[in-house]
């Protein structure tokens, strides 16, 4: 059987659209599979400082449309459906949608990952309602009034100092008394005037009546329980790889979920490819994400012309 394409990629973020641009470059028959909408993490982000060539940084939604328009110059195709699951066995692979199957010689799973939710009984009822992963998206709903954020990794910090121009005061409550982000951005978040602390807490409850009015949060060091007022909740505690959909195919994972590699992006499976957040060892930036793609797209053009052991 002639499959549909020569290269199906899974995920539109930055790892894919790169995978995407340079399949297309080598005149692979290409297609991105996208479940929302293409660029994946940087789409949810404010301004990109830390990619290189653009030295006053660049917003992640300009990049993502950049990064799509430039895959889409070359040919790349992107079509909107929700992967359900895999058959990649055989020769020709199967990509299966929602709404239809896609056939291809060598599939590069691009499919990033997501945001951890707290588990805390009131996250669930609240979302939308104060309670959100995304302050690119949700921040301009709390303009003036006082919001927390959890967590004090660096999308914490990127995404609270972001907040710290619309909100009327972010507090950050991290559950250790020393941050994880990068020291630019804890240089920032430490000097901020709109920015503070409650150390060593974690948050047990989110609170509220119709929308979010408070959380109650634990000191960590003496049990200690209160309340803290406040008006929305942007919650940013680590990130899991999405790989929901390949948990019935053959393609093996790690402990966490993230598909193994090798340096060539290669799976176990001959054929198939992963790159970007969703792999394992992933430094899970942008840049990196590139070049993962790149180097997945380029492992699969070596396999497609010239076979497994190429
Ligand atoms: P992360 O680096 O894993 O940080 C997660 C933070 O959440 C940590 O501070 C962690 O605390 C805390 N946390 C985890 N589980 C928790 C829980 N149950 N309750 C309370 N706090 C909890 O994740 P991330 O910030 O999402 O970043 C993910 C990756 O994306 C990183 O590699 C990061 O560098 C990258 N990224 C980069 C940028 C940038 O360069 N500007 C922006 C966004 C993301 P502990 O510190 O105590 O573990």
């Amino acid at each position: 059987m002639k499959p549909d394409y020569d290269v199906v990629i899974i995920g539109g973020g930055a790892a894919g659209l790169s995978a995407a641009l340079y399949a297309v470059r080598a005149q692979l028959k290409t297609v991105v599979i996208e479940k929302l909408a293409c660029g994946g993490q940087i789409l949810t982000t404010d301004v990109i400082e830390n990619y290189p060539g653009f030295p006053q940084g660049i917003k992640g939604p300009d990049l993502a449309k950049l990064m799509e328009e430039q895959a889409a110059r070359f040919g790349s195709q992107v079509i909107y459906d929700q992967v359900e699951k895999l058959d990649v066995g055989g020769k020709v692979k199967a990509v299966i949608g929602a709404e239809k199957t896609y056939t291809a010689r060598a599939v590069i799973i691009a499919t990033g990952g997501e945001h951890n939710k707290l588990g805390v009984p009131g996250e669930e009822e609240y979302a939308g309602r104060g309670v959100s992963y995304c302050a690119t998206c949700d921040g301009n709903f709390f303009a003036n009034m006082p919001v927390v954020v959890i967590g004090g990794g660096d999308a914490a910090i990127d995404e609270g100092l972001y907040l710290t121009r619309l909100a009327q005061q972010v507090t950050v409550v991290h559950r250790r008394d020393e941050l994880r982000a990068s020291k630019v951005l804890q240089e920032r978040a430490l000097a901020s005037p709109k920015m503070d602390f409650l150390w060593s807490h974690v948050v047990r409850e989110v609170r509220g009546n119709s929308e979010v009015d408070r959380l109650l949060v634990e000191d960590v060091k003496t049990g200690k329980q209160r309340e803290f007022p406040t008006k929305g909740v942007f919650i940013y505690v680590g990130f899991h790889p999405a790989t929901e959909s390949l948990k019935s195919s053959a393609v093996p994972l790690d402990k966490a979920g993230h598909v193994i590699t090798n340096i060539r992006m290669e799976t176990a499976i001959p054929g198939v490819f992963a790159c970007g957040d969703v792999r394992q060892f992933s430094d899970r930036q942008l840049g990196s994400a590139v070049g993962d793609g790149i180097t997945a797209a380029l492992s699969a053009y070596r396999y497609i012309t010239e076979g497994p052991e190429g």
